[in-house]
């Protein structure tokens, strides 16, 4: 840390709804590129405790972020800032946002203190969604108990109030602050409910967090990882669930509360579509087998190239071929890219993984095996047929041998 710079007041800090405010320069920096400045105030929020910075501007001149560097409050802006005296504007909406998020934040950690004896050991303010570590792991009831009671002290509309209390009288209340906060600790208390030591910006009432929804909760680490969302983000979260459940009900024809068994009857009807379609293609597969076998001449050797057959088929053919007795199986599917899968059957002399290499040398592509059974594939099927043809004539002279 280099020397503390030109100390600025943080008009947020009493008054968290002023959006508007004029401010001298004091200082002209530069941050990762871009063009910087310190103000003598500010009402826009550094990034800090969980808490994003706000937006906004200066002089109509973008400010794209606000961090602290070494004791100051660097604007960083998206473009030059020529004037000392600087009118600011920040954003309200995001604001506003990050207001709700974190008093909801606060009120949701204390309920989880209240209803389940669990500390929240940190908090992340997201760009869509926001999270809370606690240090045990919550069921599913405890978390919906702590919702309630969250949602509860939103609508109760309880003042909330900040100070500034020396770091003595914050302990004798109970309340911890981290070392970083100095010797004056700023407290935020939701009244009658929750206290704590934090800098970020607060509504002055409960009620303007509007709702806290848990939207789901995982173990993480030793603790349980909860994702929440508070007040218009909620109302978007809500909108965006109904609308997917809307399109959902439309694509099955079925009503909100028949949905999930639509679900589940068109699993069951899935399994099993899924099981006979394996059934019949693997007897079609084995039709396919024996017909070549009666088609091939002797020593048998099976060279054949399907349009665009699975992998999973192609290799399944050869399998029946080989296992009937002596059979060389050369065979290839042709697609958008090339499958190819050799094979021999138990006792058969050729180099089945020697000549897949030297086929798809022939035609650029990659793959490989062990034994009597080969397998790869190529972006392109140039020169296919001929490669074929040069692997079905190594293993005929290899017979004749
Ligand atoms: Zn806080």
């Amino acid at each position: 840390m280099s020397a503390p710079g030109p100390a600025t007041r943080r008009l947020h800090r009493d008054d968290p709804y002023l959006l508007e405010f004029d401010a001298q320069v004091l200082a002209r920096r530069e941050h990762e590129g871009r063009p910087a400045v310190v103000l003598d105030r500010t009402a826009f929020y550094a990034e800090s405790g969980g808490q994003p910075w706000d937006t906004g501007t200066l002089d109509g001149v973008p400010v794209v972020a606000v961090v602290e560097q070494d004791g100051d409050v660097l604007h960083v802006l998206g473009g030059p800032l020529e004037s000392r005296a600087v009118h600011g504007r920040v954003d309200a909406d995001r604001r506003r946002d990050h207001m709700q998020q974190h008093h909801g934040q606060h009120l949701l950690s204390r309920a989880f203190v209240e209803t389940a004896s669990t500390a929240t050991v940190s908090f992340h303010l997201g760009a869509d969604v926001s999270t809370i570590d606690l240090d045990a792991v919550v069921s599913e009831e405890a978390v919906r108990k702590a919702e309630t009671l969250s949602n509860e002290i939103v609508w109760s509309g309880r003042p909330v109030r900040s100070r500034l209390v020396s770091r003595r009288e914050a302990e004798d209340l109970g309340v911890h602050a981290a070392d970083e906060a100095g010797d004056e600790v700023r407290l935020v208390e939701a009244e009658g409910f929750d206290l704590q030591a934090c800098g970020g910006t607060h509504p002055e009432r409960t009620s303007e967090v509007g709702v806290v929804l848990v939207l789901g909760h995982e173990r993480y680490k030793a603790g349980s990882r909860v994702r929440f969302v508070c007040g218009a983000r909620a109302v978007a979260a809500f909108r965006a669930r109904t609308s997917a459940v809307d399109q959902v009900g439309a694509l099955l024809s079925s009503p909100l509360d028949d949905l999930t068994a639509s679900v589940a009857r068109l699993q069951e009807k899935l399994a099993e579509a899924t099981r006979r379609g394996r059934e019949m293609t693997d007897r079609a597969l084995r039709a396919e087998a024996a017909r070549l076998i009666a088609a091939a001449g002797s020593p048998a050797i099976v060279t054949a190239i399907y349009d665009a057959w699975p992998a999973d088929d192609l290799r399944a053919l050869a399998q029946h071929l080989v296992a009937g007795g002596t059979c060389v199986a050369l065979l290839a599917s042709r697609a958008e890219k090339v499958h190819l899968v050799f094979a021999q059957s138990e006792g058969l002399p050729h180099d089945i993984p020697g000549l897949l290499r030297q086929a798809l040398a022939e035609i650029g592509g990659r793959g490989g095996g062990r034994g009597n059974l080969a397998q790869g594939g190529s972006d392109s099927a140039a020169g296919l047929e001929p490669a074929l043809a040069g692997a079905e004539r190594a293993v005929r002279e290899r017979s004749a041998a």
